[in-house]
C-alpha cells in the first residue's frame, strides 16, 4: 500500500525509541535511544508505518498520492507530550506576580486568600464560554510549540459543580482542536473554601463520596497536592487509595516546597507519576526507583518563576534509576509559560539533565507519565504520526537556543496542523 505521508532526508531523525519498551526510559537508557542520520519516516493515515535511513526507503510505496516533505538539513522528532498542565482556569494572576516581585512568598500569598483561591473565585465566576475560549487560546499556544498530546487538570473549582464543569470544558476543548487531551481530576488541589473550618479530612470525605464517583466518566487520573497548607501525607494516602478503588489512575503533586514523603507514598500505591520532586530526599528517591513504571515529572519553570533556589535533583534521580519526564506545569500562579522547550533547557541548566535525556523527558517518558506510551512519544512503526519538523540541524541545538521555539511544522495523526 502507498504511503500517505513521507518525510525524507532528515539530517537527524530522533526516534526516542530504544529498549526497554515495556517501561519508561531510565538510567543510561534515557540517552541511548536511536538517532538515524539522513532518515525517512513514512505514514499511512494517522499511523507511522516505517522509519529508517534513506537507503532503506521502499520507493515502490511512494506514489502520486504520497505527500512528501523534504527535511534536508533539519531535525525530525516526535510531537511533544505535555504531561502536567492546569489548562482550564478563569482570569490570570499578573497582579500577584507584582507581589512576588516585591518579596512575598507563594505560601504567604496563599495564606492571604490569594494564590490558588483567587483563581478559584475567578473560575467559579466565569461562564463555560469564557473558560472554553481561554482553554482554546492556551491550546493554540501549545500547538505552536509542537505539543501534540497534553494532560489537563481541574483544580480551580473545588466544589461539585465547578470541578465537573472544568472537566466538561476540557472535553469540549479537546473536540474543537487537534491536540489530544488526557483528563485529570485535581479537586484535591487545596481544601475548598467551604471546608476551611472543617479541614482536609472532611473535604476529602466530600470528594470521595460525591465528586469522584460523578467525575469518573470524564477523568482518567486523580491527582492531589500533598503539601503544607494543602493535604497532609495521610489524607493524601487515604484519598489516592480510595480513588484507585474507584478505577482512577493516580498522580501526586509532592515535595514541591517541603519533604512530606508524598512521592514515595504515591509510588508505592502504583502512581503513574509523581510530580515536582524538588525536595525529594535520596532515601525516598530509592523508594520511587523501586517502582520502575512510576515517572518523576520535573517542573523546572516553577522554581524559576517562584524565584526559588531549590530545583529537583534531576541528575541524582537519573543516576538512581528513576525515570524522569519534564513539563511546564502551565498554570496561572506558579508557571504561566507554555514553552516546554524553555523547560527542557532549564532542566539541563538547573537539574543536570543532558540534552538527549531532556529530549526523552518531553516525549516518550512524558507519554509514560500519562499512560500513553503505547500510542505516542516516539517515532516507531505502529505509533500515531505525531511529528515535528524542527528548524535546527542537530539535537544539540535544541536546548542551546534558550527560550526559542525550534518548531517549523507540526503534524498530528498524519495531518499538518
Ligand atoms: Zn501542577
Amino acid at each position: 500500500m502507498a504511503y500517505s505521508l513521507l518525510f525524507t532526508n532528515a539530517r537527524q531523525l530522533l526516534t526516542v525509541a530504544g529498549p526497554p519498551t515495556d517501561r519508561p526510559l531510565a538510567g543510561e537508557g534515557l540517552s541511548s535511544w536511536r538517532i538515524i542520520e539522513n532518515g525517512y519516516l513514512a505514514c499511512q493515515g494517522e499511523r507511522i508505518v516505517a522509519v529508517g535511513s534513506m537507503g532503506e526507503l521502499d520507493r515502490a510505496r511512494v506514489t502520486a498520492e504520497t505527500i512528501e516533505i523534504d527535511c534536508t538539513g533539519r531535525v525530525l522528532m516526535p510531537g511533544l507530550v505535555e504531561c502536567h498542565t492546569h489548562l482550564v482556569f478563569g482570569a490570570n494572576r499578573a497582579h500577584e506576580f507584582q507581589r512576588k516581585l516585591a518579596g512575598e512568598s507563594y505560601l504567604e500569598i496563599l495564606a492571604s486568600g490569594g494564590g490558588i483561591l483567587s483563581t478559584v473565585r475567578a473560575t467559579r465566576a466565569a461562564s463555560d464560554e469564557e473558560l472554553l475560549a481561554a482553554a482554546l487560546h492556551h491550546l493554540a499556544g501549545f500547538r505552536r510549540y509542537g505539543v501534540t498530546t497534553l494532560e489537563a487538570k481541574t483544580g480551580y473549582g473545588l466544589d461539585f459543580d465547578t470541578e465537573l464543569r472544568l472537566l466538561r470544558v476540557a472535553h469540549e476543548a479537546a473536540r474543537r482542536q487537534p491536540i489530544r487531551l488526557v483528563h485529570t481530576l485535581l479537586a484535591a488541589h487545596v481544601v475548598g473554601p467551604e471546608y476551611k473550618a472543617a479541614g482536609p479530612g472532611a473535604y476529602v470525605d466530600f470528594l470521595l463520596e460525591q465528586v469522584l464517583p460523578a467525575a469518573r466518566p470524564l477523568a482518567e487520573f486523580v491527582d492531589v497536592f500533598c503539601e503544607e497548607g494543602a493535604f497532609p501525607l495521610e489524607e493524601s494516602r487515604r484519598y489516592l487509595a480510595a480513588a484507585r478503588q474507584l478505577g482512577y489512575k493516580l498522580k501526586i503533586h509532592a515535595e514541591q516546597l517541603h519533604d512530606l514523603g508524598g512521592c514515595a507514598m504515591a509510588a508505592e500505591l502504583g502512581a503513574i507519576s509523581v510530580d515536582h520532586c524538588d525536595y525529594l530526599s535520596e532515601a525516598d528517591a530509592r523508594r520511587v526507583a523501586a517502582h520502575p513504571r512510576t515517572v518523576a515529572v520535573l517542573l523546572p519553570l516553577v522554581p524559576l518563576f517562584l524565584r526559588q533556589e531549590k530545583y529537583a535533583p534531576g541528575r541524582q534521580l537519573i543516576d538512581a534509576g528513576v525515570p524522569v519526564a519534564v513539563s511546564t506545569d502551565f498554570n496561572p500562579g506558579s508557571c504561566p509559560s507554555k514553552n516546554l522547550w524553555l523547560a527542557l533547557s532549564v532542566a539541563c541548566l538547573k537539574m543536570g539533565l543532558r540534552p538527549l535525556e531532556a529530549i526523552a523527558a518531553v516525549t516518550v517518558n512524558a507519554a509514560w507519565a500519562i499512560d500513553r506510551a503505547h500510542e505516542v512519544g516516539s517515532l516507531q512503526a505502529g505509533k500515531r504520526a505525531d511529528v515535528l519538523l524542527l528548524n535546527v540541524p542537530d539535537y544539540t541545538q535544541i536546548p542551546y537556543w534558550l527560550g526559542e521555539n525550534p518548531v517549523e511544522r507540526v503534524f498530528i495523526g498524519g495531518q499538518e496542523v
